[in-house]
């Protein structure tokens, strides 16, 4: 029947008319109350009507993947050996990837030595020109730049105001995993650390290396330390010796890595034909 679809849209005009006040009723006037809490309940899936949203008093929550201008992470102040210190290696990909080339990075040098160091002396992104694509974000290989959720950013100043320098790009880890934490956990799970990939990487080191120079002395001088070991932690001691590298495996292990790695080779070469 003609008018049918007509007659469903202004029934559901209606319904959100009347659910509006409904919902006014329900809230009373907490709903003149502009705390954060009372704004959350009015956004959730229970609230049925049409809404006016009291912009600047009020903000819609962003979603997590929500998308503005970029930023670069810092570690936090409070962090044990990186305080401050930038996820950035200035390895300059996401300039290099950047649609409209609004990203600027200057490298840093060792002041002693001359020689380039893995973070930015200077980082530029002019964000009039940027597109908010977030292909820098994607790309970077570190996890060092991000999308902010604030978009709050107008202002009077056509000229400078908007060339976002290093200070004022960037922000604390915590402040990243704040606003995306499903994101931020992604990441870490990706990583395999909530440490940047550098520092992890240099904490392994210096692990392997106090393991390495820790069982030196054992090989050189036995007999002067296989005395106290034993007494203060035998249990401890022993499986971190046994098998720990190859020159410290007992002969029949060896001979039993040896063969393997004989058979291996063969199949290879049998392979090569
Ligand atoms: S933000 Fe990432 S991609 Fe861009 S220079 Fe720094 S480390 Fe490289
Ligand atoms: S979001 Fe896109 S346009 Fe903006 S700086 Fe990153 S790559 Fe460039």
């Amino acid at each position: 029947m003609y008018g049918t679809g007509l007659a469903k849209g202004l029934l559901l005009t209606l319904r959100h008319f009347v659910d509006s006040y409904v919902d006014d009723i329900r809230y009373g006037f907490r709903k003149y109350h502009h705390s954060t809490d009372n704004f959350g309940i009015r956004q959730g899936t229970k609230t049925k009507g049409v809404i006016t949203v009291q912009y600047p008093d009020e903000k819609v929550a962003v979603p997590e993947r929500f998308r503005f201008v970029p930023f670069l992470i810092v570690e936090d102040e409070d962090h044990p050996t990186r305080a401050g210190k930038d996820w950035c290696t200035s390895c300059g990909i996401c300039a290099k990837v950047c649609p409209p080339q609004c990203i600027w990075i200057v490298r840093g040098n060792d002041p002693n030595t001359g020689r380039p160091v893995p973070e930015p002396e200077a980082f530029f992104i002019d964000i009039d020109i940027c597109m908010n694509c977030g292909y820098c974000a994607e790309y970077c290989p570190f996890d060092a730049i991000k999308m902010d959720h604030d978009y709050e950013l107008a202002s009077y100043d056509r000229t400078t105001h908007h060339i976002h320098d290093k200070e004022r790009l960037s922000k604390p880890n915590s402040y990243w995993r704040g606003i995306a934490p499903t994101r931020a956990y992604e990441e870490m799970l990706a990583r395999g650390t909530w440490e940047h990939k550098d520092a992890a990487k240099e904490a392994r080191r210096g692990a392997a290396s106090a393991r390495s120079s820790s069982s030196a002395p054992a090989a050189e001088a036995p007999a002067a330390v296989a005395a106290p070991a034993e007494a203060e932690a035998p249990a401890a001691s022993a499986p971190a010796a046994e098998g720990a590298t190859p020159w410290s495996e007992d002969d029949a292990k060896r001979e039993e890595r040896r063969r393997k790695a004989l058979e291996r080779k063969a199949k290879r070469a049998a392979k090569r034909g």
